[in-house]
Parts: structure tokens; sequence; C-alpha cells
């Protein structure tokens, strides 16, 4: 490998995580058809063929997927933030963009690591902790500010999670390039209580709908945005503002109309969903492509997700995808799908 490869390796990571079979579905008779083999292969078993035809067995039930970082039931909030989102802070701090998004079906579990309970916080707070930690170590020399943002993007139009009453926000381009959410609320503190509690309202404002497969199903991303704006202390030279963003995102379900058997309303949000999360996939394979230019394959414009995030993939940013899957057989489909797509997106 050459140095541009090495560094495109380190610009998009792709991690899996199985969340933990719940009572529900052990009482539904499910079986557990993936699993971790170590820290980066993934072992996902079909349950629909004949278990005692053991040749056949050998050959097709098992299917094997590898990927920077693998994840199980044993694995904490804590292992998961370190492995993936933990060094992306430094980047941040000193003016680079990144992502960090969870994708996979509803239920899987992407709430859990973006979010979080109380009791065990995600990425979204043991981020922002250690943000504030850098930022006061660094702060004999520079002045930082922080603030964040939290929307939703549903049917191709955002609403601030944190004052839904505003209605739909716009998208502008600022006088530098840069994409700016019209009349967003930014919040600046780091109070991390405080904080935890206004994400977990907002997350309440989020839209979700019953389908056919899941009662609340999350048919909305939710789109956490931490800007660090940072200038020098030292008088007399040339005042230079650098910003650094990460955007860490709970993506909606994964699952498709049909399975959902989604009519009317509901087919057309699956549509705007799979716009949007077509558009990134797009976007993601563009970074994994070997070689080319690849800004000149992607187009941002596609969705509002991706307009967004204009600046905050490839280039000088870092991303990193957390996908998700059940373990349950139950959910077989949606896993399989689910572990293509993200095996497709890594560049190994
Ligand atoms: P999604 O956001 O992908 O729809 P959730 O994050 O809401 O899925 O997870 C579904 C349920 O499973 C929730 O009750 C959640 O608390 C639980 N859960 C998900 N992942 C884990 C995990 N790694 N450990 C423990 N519980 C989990
Ligand atoms: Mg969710």
């Amino acid at each position: 490998k050459d140095l541009t490869e090495e560094s495109k390796d380190h610009q998009l990571t792709v991690a899996l995580r199985i969340r933990p079979i719940n009572d529900g579905e052990i009482e539904e008779g499910a079986t557990i058809t993936a699993h971790r083999v170590d820290d980066q292969i993934v072992v996902l078993m079909d349950p629909s063929e004949d278990p005692d035809d053991i040749l056949r067995a050998n050959r097709s039930r098992e299917k094997t997927f590898m990927f920077d970082m693998a994840f199980d039931h044993s694995s904490t909030q804590e292992e998961v933030y370190v492995a993936t989102t933990k060094n992306l802070i430094a980047g941040v701090v000193s003016g680079y963009n990144a992502t960090v998004f969870a994708y996979g079906p509803t239920g899987a579990g992407k709430t859990y690591t973006m979010l979080g309970l109380d009791s065990e916080p995600g990425i979204y707070i043991l981020t922002l902790n250690d943000l504030f930690k850098a930022i006061e170590a660094g702060s004999d020399n520079m002045d930082y500010n922080v603030s964040m943002s939290y929307l939703e993007i549903y049917n191709e139009m955002i609403r601030d999670l944190l004052n839904p009453a505003s209605g739909y926000l716009d998208l502008r381009e600022d006088s530098k390039g840069e994409i700016q959410i019209a009349g967003i609320t930014e919040v600046s503190t780091n109070n991390a209580k405080e904080i935890m509690l206004l994400l977990t309202k907002g997350n309440k404002q989020r839209t979700q709908e019953p389908t056919a497969a899941n009662n609340t199903s999350s048919r909305s991303h939710a789109v956490l945005q931490v800007t660090v704006k940072q200038k020098s202390r030292v008088k007399n030279i040339t005042e230079e503002v650098r910003v650094g963003r990460l955007f860490m995102i709970d993506l909606a379900g994964t699952e498709r109309a049909s399975q959902t058997q989604n009519r009317g309303k509901r087919m057309k949000e699956g549509a705007h969903i799979n716009r949007s999360l077509l558009a990134l996939g797009n976007c993601i394979n563009a970074l994994s492509e070997k070689g080319g230019n690849r800004a000149q394959y992607v187009n941002y414009r596609d969705s509002k997700l991706t307009r967004l995030l204009k600046d905050s993939l490839g280039g000088n940013s870092r991303t990193v995808m957390i996908a998700h899957i059940s373990p349950a057989s139950t959910y077989f489909e949606e896993s399989r799908t689910t572990l293509i797509y993200a095996d497709r997106a890594k560049n190994i």
C-alpha cells in the first residue's frame, strides 16, 4: 500500500455492532444467527435452511464478514466510543471536520449507541465530555467556542429538535461557501447533565410513525452537529478563526418498504428516506474508491443529508460508520442486507 491508500483507510472506518438478543425475541422463539468471532470478524448463519443437511450447511449456511472493528453483546458503550469516535476529537479541536453515523434497521441499536440511556450514555455524551476536556487543556493559548444543534431530516425537510415549534428550516450557503441551517437553535453549554437532558428531550420530538413491521419505527435522521471555533489568544497576529465540525448521526431505519407493507404516506416517507440513504451510500462508496478524484463522482446535492455533510465527508474529513444488527433469527434478512451494505462501504 502506498501513502495515499493508507490515508484513505484512515479516512473511512467501518464498524459493526451486534446488540444483545432480548427477552421478547427469545419468547418469540428466535435463535441467534449473528455472532462475533473476533475483533473484526462477524459470522451470519441462515436460519431458514435445513440444519440436518450438514454437507449443504457447511457450504452455504454461514457467511463471514470482516470490518475495521466488530462489537457484540459484551461490548460496553465506552468500548464502542473509544474505538470509533474518541480519536476524532483532536482533529475537530484543531479545525478538521468529521462524521460518525449509526446505520441499520429499526430496533438494531442505533439510538442506544448514539444517545444511549441516562445510566449508559452513548457516543453523543461521551464525545462531548472528552471534547470539553480537550478544549480546557488547550485553552492557555486558544479561545474556543463550542456550540451544538440537534435536528432531524424527515421527508427531506429539516426540523429543529431543540425547538420543534420553529417549523421547517432551510439550508443556506454562507459567504465562505459553508452550509448553514437558517434559524437553528445553537446551544453552548459544557454541562453534561444538561446536554443529556436536552438531547433526550429532543429525541422524543423525532418523527416516529407506526408501520406494519415496527411500532415505533424511526423514519427520520437525527443529526447532532457540534461546531468548535478556535482563535489564538496571542495578540498582534492576524486573527484567524479555525472551525472544526463534528456530525453525529442516528440514521433512519433501513428496513425496506416491501417489508413494512408501506402504502401512501409511509411509501412516500420510504422514498425520501431511501433518497437520503442512497445519496449517503453513494458518497461513502466514493470515499472508499481506490484512486481517481473522488470528489468528482460525488453529488452532494442529491439529498438534504449529503448537502449538510458536504464539507464533512471526504477531503480532509474523517468518517466513521457504525452498522448495527440484531442477532435474532427474526432479523435475519435485515442483518444480511446491513452486513452486505457495510461490507461494500469499507475499503479493505
Ligand atoms: P434503533 O435506534 O436502531 O431503532 P434502539 O437503539 O432503540 O434501536 O434499540 C432497540 C432496543 O434495544 C432498545 O430498548 C435499546 O435500549 C436496546 N439495545 C440496543 N442496543 C443495545 C445494547 N448494545 N445493549 C443493551 N441494549 C441495547
Ligand atoms: Mg432509534
